[in-house]
């Protein structure tokens, strides 16, 4: 039974222990920020005494927010640095997005639902006190142009191809993690622009992720 946010901070360190370094998530950073975001506040109210549960969870409108396990090893798979501008599309709840302002300079965040940007926005900013990161509503297959080259680039919704114009958006040397693959089922995908310019990948593992809808999308 959870009562008082001591009860969630227990819970939340159990789920690092467990979830993440049982599991070999290894990145001090990367660990220490899943200890400290309060995942509860993300979910609706009555989903909250699940927020540690080893599972996505659902947001409504049809959308989830991600297992912790992969929020974390998404975040580890991108290598950020404390410099880093990051590019998020796919706000969700906005729990990847705190974790993501964490450990970088700044995170533009784009999402397609406007109900759920603004829900994310009042959390993060008015609530929490986060002040790096942008919100922008629309189609993320398109990027963020204007705010582009992002040293690193994470979507977290199954695109059903390589982000080729996410990639155009990458900064020398940059990274990006995208799920890429059918509608059911999807491969996580790291992407690196090497120095020549050319984008080298490889797979990280098997997910399930909701459909990335758009342009350059389903
Ligand atoms: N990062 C989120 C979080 O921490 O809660 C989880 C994201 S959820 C798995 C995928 C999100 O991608 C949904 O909110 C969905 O509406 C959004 N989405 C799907 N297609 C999109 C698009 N083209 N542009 C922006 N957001 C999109």
């Amino acid at each position: 039974m959870f009562r008082a946010s001591r009860d969630y901070e227990k819970a939340r360190q159990a789920m690092v222990a467990r979830q993440l370094r049982g599991r070999g998530i290894k990145d001090g950073r990367v660990l220490d920020a899943m200890g400290r975001v309060p995942r509860e506040r993300f979910l609706p109210e009555g989903r909250q005494t699940q927020a540690y549960d080893d599972s996505a969870l659902g947001i409504g409108l049809g959308q989830t927010i991600s297992q912790p396990y992969m929020v974390a090893l998404m975040t580890e798979a991108l290598h950020l640095r404390p410099d880093d501008r990051v590019l998020e599309v796919g706000t969700g709840s906005g729990y990847q997005a705190a974790m993501l302002a964490e450990l970088s300079a700044h995170v533009c965040t784009v999402e397609r639902l406007a109900e759920l940007s603004e829900r994310a926005r009042a959390l993060l900013c008015d609530e929490l006190g986060y002040t790096n990161i942008s919100f922008k509503v629309g189609d993320g297959t398109l990027g963020w142009p204007e705010k582009s080259p992002f040293d690193r680039i994470m979507v977290t919704a199954g695109a059903p191809h390589r982000p080729q114009i996410l990639l155009d958006q990458l900064a020398p040397r940059g990274e990006a993690v995208a799920p890429v693959g059918g509608q059911h089922w999807q491969t996580l995908t790291h992407y690196r622009r090497k120095p020549d310019d050319t984008i080298e990948e490889h797979k990280v593992c098997e997910c399930v992720f909701v459909r990335l809808i758009g342009e350059d999308g389903w």
